[in-house]
């Protein structure tokens, strides 16, 4: 099996579904206004079991056949064909009768366009000639176009219930999509592993906040927080496990900030917290807090976290060309925590005492 056959199995399940229940309803209600004009033109067994079949048993089997397809939704399509043709074999049962005629041959169409757009729809229209000769050759050709008061209301469920049915599985259909939109939207945003922003849209954040703050001068701060000695977890317990403590660490620098203050994963075992409006005393205050939380949970038996955190902290300034520089100076603080020996805070480049 090739790959891209591989890639394709089982694809347009809920296609298969979805135009499921359309035929349910449009050969349902198809079947009286073919049924309509059988009951004036008196015509025999054969064609009454035909049209019986079509509307209310071939549904099921469509299904089914499609779904038993390696790609279902290359069955489906398929199988709209056939409704296709089947269209033009009833075209000519029902001897031209203009109203139902045109009816099933528009609603088919509809179907096809809403299904494969103007190719199949193109498709359908040869189906359509298909059947159409499929029928001519078997039950000959004979014009009776004028519909009939009864097939005129007969035809009616149909002209009114299946375009309100497609309008809404079209709607459902794009309140799905609108629906996966945001997901995709949230989940390019965020970081697998700890569910924090990811790189790219906390980096983008920080942008915001370097510009918000300089158009309107106010302070905000920036903390750099990488785990200290992380890579000794991955060393003596697995990666796993090291998963375990940055998913928990996540949670902690949840827990310690408010909602509005952005978190993201910056790298592996670094992460990065904005503290829009505060001040350099305030944004320390904060890590010190952070520290020594974290510190006292590391030294408890079974820690979730069993690191400390070295942490960098820079205000955002006048002297700052943009958010990069914003950050290479929180860089070079939490450089200066790790070479002041880890587990502390720095501030600026001065190197403070935990
Ligand atoms: P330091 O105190 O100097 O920061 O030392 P460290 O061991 O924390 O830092 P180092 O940069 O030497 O190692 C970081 C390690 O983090 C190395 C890398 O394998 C690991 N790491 C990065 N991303 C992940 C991840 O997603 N999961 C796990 N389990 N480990 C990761
Ligand atoms: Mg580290
Ligand atoms: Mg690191």
């Amino acid at each position: 099996m090739s790959a891209a056959s591989k890639a394709n199995a089982g694809k347009g399940k809920r296609f298969v579904e979805r135009v499921y229940r359309l035929r349910i309803a449009g050969l349902g209600l198809g079947f009286f206004c073919v049924a309509s004009v059988f009951a004036q033109q008196e015509r025999g067994f054969l064609l009454w079991g035909l049209l019986v079949f079509h509307g209310f048993l071939w549904p099921h089997v469509a299904r089914r056949a499609a779904l038993a397809c390696h790609v279902p939704y290359r069955g489906e399509r398929v199988n709209l064909m056939i409704d296709a043709a089947c269209g033009g074999f009833w075209v000519v049962a029902m001897r031209f009768n203009v109203l139902p005629c045109v009816l099933i041959l528009v609603m088919l169409s509809m179907d096809n366009i809403a299904a494969g757009g103007l190719r199949l729809f193109a498709r359908g229209v040869l189906a359509h000639l298909v059947g159409f000769v499929v029928g001519l050759l078997t039950l000959g050709f004979a014009f009776e176009p004028f519909s009939s008061l009864p097939t005129v209301l007969a035809c009616l469920p149909f002209l009114v219930v299946y375009p309100l049915a497609l309008g809404w599985a079209t709607y459902r259909i794009s309140q799905q999509l609108a629906e996966q939109t945001r997901t995709l939207e949230r989940l390019s945003r965020t970081d697998g592993l700890t569910g924090l922003l990811n790189r790219r849209s906390w980096e983008s954040v920080l942008a915001a906040e370097f510009a918000l703050c300089r158009e309107r001068r106010y302070a905000s701060s920036l903390l750099l927080v990488d785990l200290d000695h992380f890579k000794r977890v991955n060393d003596t317990h697995g990666h796993p496990a090291g998963d375990a403590v940055l998913q928990a660490f996540a949670g902690m620098l949840r827990e310690h900030f408010r909602e509005t203050d952005p978190i993201g994963r910056y790298g592996g075992e670094e992460f990065g917290v904005v503290l829009p409006g505060a001040t350099l005393t305030e944004a320390r205050a904060a890590a010190e807090q952070l520290v020594a939380t974290v510190r006292i949970q590391a030294a408890q038996d079974g820690a979730a976290c069993p690191c400390t955190i070295s942490v960098g902290v820079a205000q955002c300034g006048p002297d700052m060309r943009d958010h990069i520089a914003w950050l290479q100076k929180a860089d070079a603080s939490l450089y200066g925590a790790k070479l002041g020996g880890r587990d502390r805070v720095v501030v600026g480049e001065v190197i403070e005492q935990a």
